[in-house]
């Protein structure tokens, strides 16, 4: 099964794709992590998309576009996968249907995690995330030692895009680019919105219930 999580930064694409993940055994494929990865590793990509990425700003889709494309075309992914952060544009949930009409796939569902725009800033803002890809929050996920990821050990960090400035041009380009899309996507009877609002474990078993209820996944 093909899902898109769909919703604005803070929302708990990310969280709840590692759940989701985990729960049906397909790969979580994140642009926003593969572009960091990409940071990490001083890449071409990585420089080109880094300058847009530390003010909140879209990745332009000509330095998108290779990345996304191969990555949905490796084997892990046969059986499904969870794309998290992808697409966050008209064009780019166009590119996505050609890309999948290539590989012989389809869209199965858009997962759209709906949270009240109040409550982005706080989760955004307390946002720690791990090297080894764990994310945590300072009030809501505590690692178990403050500052510690639980998995690795390894120190946690602040991303430069979670800092207020960059939060708050993140939620307007949201609000501009990418929420048009719950439209498209309703129009084309994939959309499913859940209330993102609730405790993490709340949410999973509401995603579960209701993707078990859609079929299997
Ligand atoms: P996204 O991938 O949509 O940007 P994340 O999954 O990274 O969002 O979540 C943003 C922050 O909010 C993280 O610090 C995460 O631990 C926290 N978070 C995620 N889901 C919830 C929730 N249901 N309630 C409270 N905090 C949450
Ligand atoms: P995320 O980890 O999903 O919050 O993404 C972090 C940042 O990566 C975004 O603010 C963008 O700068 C960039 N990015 C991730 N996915 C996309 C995308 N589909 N299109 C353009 N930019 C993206």
């Amino acid at each position: 099964m093909i899902i898109v999580l769909f919703g604005p930064p803070g929302s708990g694409k990310g969280t709840q794709a590692k759940l989701l993940a985990e729960r049906y055994g397909v790969p979580h494929i994140s642009t926003g992590d593969i572009l960091r990865e990409n940071i990490k590793n001083e890449t071409e990509l990585g420089l080109k998309a880094k300058t847009y990425m530390d003010k909140g700003e879209l990745v332009p889709d000509d330095v998108l576009i290779g990345l996304i494309k191969d990555r949905l075309s490796q084997s892990d992914g046969a059986s499904g996968f969870l794309l998290d952060g992808y697409p966050r544009t008209l064009p780019q949930a166009e590119t996505l249907s050609k890309i999948l009409s290539e590989l012989g796939k389809s869209l199965d569902v858009v997962l759209n995690i709906d949270v009240p725009a109040e409550k982005l800033l706080n989760r955004l803002a307390g946002r720690r995330m791990c090297v080894c890809g764990a994310s945590y929050h300072i009030s809501f996920n505590k690692p178990k030692q403050a500052g510690i990821c639980d998995l690795c050990g390894s120190k946690l960090y602040h991303r430069d895009d979670d800092k207020e400035e960059a939060i708050m041009n993140r939620l307007d380009v949201y609000k501009n680019q990418t929420q048009p899309l719950i439209d498209h996507y309703t129009q084309a009877g994939v959309m499913l919105t859940i209330n993102g609002a609730a405790d993490i474990v709340v949410v999973f078993n509401e995603i579960c219930r209701m993707l078990d209820d859609f079929g299997h996944v």
